[in-house]
């Protein structure tokens, strides 16, 4: 079978180093697996949206020698497809309605356990649909982070997969076109650990197949909290890319050639040729920069 990675940011922002760091990792083990690599954005929020960025992130890419073999998915124009899956789950009596907000369930443990729902049906609003989650324990082996265990109803509750204003969740939306574009290794930031359980149970659900997992460092600003972009962190400049590019693959512990040598393609290949993906880092650790 053909590895195939991708790249999948949420245009809430510029892309900032610590995305160009997921982005490179995700090119380096697609590139040596001598595979495709897809660039996905997953527009499915438009409230949280900012204008400009996927557009910004789409040229900022290239510009890091990132280059995708194939046209770029916007998950705004899967939405039959989310809705097709959502019908499919409903089918099989995997989902069902809740009227519960936030702060009824912030009563509890703020977990939602046992497909009952706290609030009563309210038949002139609209329900969110949530999975039921088994009371299992869900293992995978975590290429860079090793043996995961999560067990889904204690930890997680169940899940939103569409919610009560109409919009689908990270969670169905991420699982629905990783299969559709055929993705065999999910190389993503560490944050996103903790939802892959929910994924591959989703995946189970589904009949679809469970691509392998790497989830690489997070770049951590000096407080020690996770850079994002929509906390507008460390804008990286597509228009000088070397100096961010010699940090991003820095950070992901590779050799650079020596300073002032090499433009984008230089370091790419040399990076590349010293690249094995077992060897990448798996603690978080601060920016270089
Ligand atoms: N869109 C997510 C983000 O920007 C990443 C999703 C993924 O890689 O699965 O954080």
């Amino acid at each position: 079978m053909t590895y195939r990675g991708r790249f999948a940011p949420s245009p809430t922002g510029q892309l900032h180093f610590g995305s160009l760091v997921a982005a490179l990792g995700s090119w380096l083990c697609a590139r040596h697996a001598g595979g495709e690599w897809l660039v996905r954005v997953e527009d499915i929020d438009p409230p949280r949206e900012v204008a400009g960025s996927a557009a910004g992130i789409l040229a900022a890419l290239p510009a890091f020698g990132l280059v995708a073999d194939g046209p770029t998915l916007f998950q705004s124009t899967r939405t039959a497809a989310y809705a097709a899956a959502i019908e499919q789950l409903r089918a099989a009596n995997a989902l069902f309605p809740c009227w519960c907000s936030r702060s009824e369930l912030a009563r509890g443990d703020g977990l939602h356990r046992d497909a009952r729902c706290v609030a009563s049906p309210q038949a002139d609003q609209p329900p969110a649909w949530r999975l039921r989650a088994p009371d299992l324990d869900i293992a995978f082996e975590d290429a860079l982070q090793g043996q995961q265990r999560q067990n889904l109803r204690n930890e997680v509750g169940d899940y939103v997969l569409r919610r009560a204003d109409g919009l689908y969740s990270y969670q169905l939306a991420c699982v629905v076109d990783d299969a559709f574009q055929g993705i065999t290794e999910v190389v993503r930031g560490l944050d996103l650990l903790d939802s892959t359980p929910r994924q591959i149970w989703l995946q189970r659900c589904l009949g679809l197949p469970t691509p392998a997992y790497r989830h690489l460092p997070l770049v951590l600003d000096g407080d020690g909290s996770k850079l994002s972009k929509s906390a507008q962190a460390f804008p990286v400049d597509p228009a000088d890319p070397v100096p961010a590019l010699r940090r991003a693959l820095a950070f992901l512990q590779l050799p650079l050639p020596h300073a002032g040598r090499g433009g984008v393609d230089d370091l790419l290949l040399h990076a590349l040729a010293h690249f094995d993906p077992a060897r990448l880092p798996h603690c978080s650790g601060h920016s270089v920069a």
